[in-house]
């Protein structure tokens, strides 16, 4: 083993220190392999339930009527969410596209949109028309209203109770902070939230956006209560192997209305040819369980390592899991570098490339990013990237396998190691950003989380 680690750049020092922490976390892994274990099954019963063969795994073209396996695939999906319907489609660019169908596809002109947990994933800022852009919901006359969390994290119950009215026709709920200054939430939380948005107004539907939340925990949003939840084929469900896609999971009505935004009114689902998707569609779903394990644990890892280390990091090594992202305030722009570097050093795809910083439209600074994915911006892979400012954080998430997550961070440790940016001994103490970590870690941690990836990527993506 440490010949092997040797070979792949890994020191005996980086070695040793990364192993004791793993050996630490233990009880934490067991409950994660539950929880995959118990979601492995789920999706196998669905996939039983539909009588999945071979069959299902040939593509259509052109208008793709009758597509058999697309069309149990939806099935397997709904079954797996306990939904009527699911939409899973190549034609769904990403997940702010499959998040913009369910909306645009379920208000009309006159409606209401609620956010009554905070302000949406800043790609939907264009969608909904916060920010003024063309062909946005604002403009087709949806207006829009958002009751912001209270200073603890918690729902504005009053707030929101105020907030709804004649006009509320949705209300849109986002599980993972993304990259916000709030907790994540939990599915219980959000079943609270819809459970109180109900009692007042039942006929309101009630929307998450669950991009980063697909088998975190043994229940989704969907199971206690929404009418709709949506994701990205690139990250959790596609499991590593989905190339391209989106779903949306809901009651037959929400996700039929959806449909007619997809296509086009009259055509819905009936058509949107699979190509040749099928079967990796498929086996990216079967795999999901055991691929969001391996993220989870490679984000608690990274927490854990760098917390022993003596930075600020978010969630902390102890905190339960919502999602796969981790946030690292390294607290130099050598530290940053260092990560990325070593992450990228880590992959199986343009390891041989060093990522630097770059002056990119649209940043109000240079960033690193390292990526090294089988599919392009494919963040249930490998994968870190960092603003070049104050404080300094990195944003790491993602890893196939456990084992490749955990070289991942025993490879941006090495990198740190090498430029003498760490010391390895027990306690992180002689680190640098010990000091700052006593005196203010809240703060540090609050500035970590504020720095909002699209805030630097949004040239990027749009
Ligand atoms: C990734 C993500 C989205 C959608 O982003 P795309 O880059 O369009 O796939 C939406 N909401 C959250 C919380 C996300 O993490």
């Amino acid at each position: 083993m440490n010949q092997l680690y040797a070979q792949l750049g890994i020191s005996r020092e980086v070695y040793d220190y990364c192993h004791e922490v793993e050996l630490g976390l233990k009880e934490r892994f067991q409950k994660f392999d539950e929880t995959a274990e118990y979601n492995q099954m789920k999706v196998l019963l669905a996939m039983q339930k539909n009588r999945v063969s071979e069959e299902c795994f040939n593509g259509s073209s052109g208008y793709g009527y009758n597509d058999y396996g697309r069309d149990t695939l939806e099935k397997v999906y709904a079954d797996t969410f306990h939904t009527q319907a699911c939409l899973v489609r190549p034609q769904i660019a990403c997940g702010t596209h499959a998040l913009a169908i369910a909306l645009f596809g379920n208000l009309r002109p006159g409606d209401e949109l609620l956010a009554p947990a905070g302000k949406p994933y800043d790609t939907l800022e264009e969608v909904i028309g916060i920010r003024p852009s063309r062909g946005s919901l604002a403009e087709y006359g949806v207006t829009y209203r958002q009751v912001d969390l209270l200073e603890d994290g918690t729902f504005d119950y009053e707030g929101i109770k105020n907030a709804i009215s004649e006009k509320t026709k949705l209300v849109a709920i986002q599980r993972s902070k993304g990259y916000q200054t709030r907790p994540s939430f939990s599915v219980a939380q959000i079943g609270e939230l819809i459970a109180f948005v109900k009692k007042i107004k039942p006929d309101v539907i009630c929307m998450v956006d669950n991009c980063y939340g697909e088998f975190v925990d043994t229940v989704e949003p969907s199971d206690v209560g929404a009418d709709m939840m949506v994701g990205s084929l690139i990250k959790n469900p596609g499991g590593g192997l989905a190339p391209i896609g989106g779903y949306i999971a809901g009651t037959k009505e929400c996700v039929e209305n959806a449909s007619f935004r997809m296509t086009c009114p009259g055509l819905g689902m009936e058509v949107g040819a699979s190509l040749g998707v099928n079967r990796s569609f498929y086996q990216g779903f079967f795999l999901a369980p055991m691929v969001t394990k391996g993220a989870l644990k490679g984000a608690v890892f990274a927490a854990n390592v760098y917390e022993k280390l003596g930075f600020a990091v978010v969630p902390d090594g102890k905190e339960p899991r919502q999602d796969i992202i981790q946030a690292v305030t390294l607290g130099t722009p050598e530290g940053v570098i260092a990560f990325c570097k070593g992450i990228q050093a880590a992959a199986p795809v343009d390891s041989f490339v060093d990522p630097e910083p770059w002056d990119m439209p649209g940043y109000d600074s240079q960033v690193i990013m390292a990526a090294g994915a089988f599919v392009q911006g494919s963040s249930i892979e490998l994968s870190a990237d960092g603003p070049m400012k104050p404080p300094y954080a990195v944003y790491f998430q993602g890893g196939l396998t456990w084992e490749h997550a955990k070289l991942g961070v025993m490879m941006s440790v090495q990198k740190l190691y090498e430029k003498q940016l760490i010391q390895l001994d027990k306690t992180g103490d002689s680190n640098d950003c010990k000091e700052s970590d006593r005196s203010g870690s809240r703060s540090i941690r609050n500035d970590c989380r504020s720095h909002s990836r699209k805030e630097w990527r949004g040239g990027d993506t749009h």
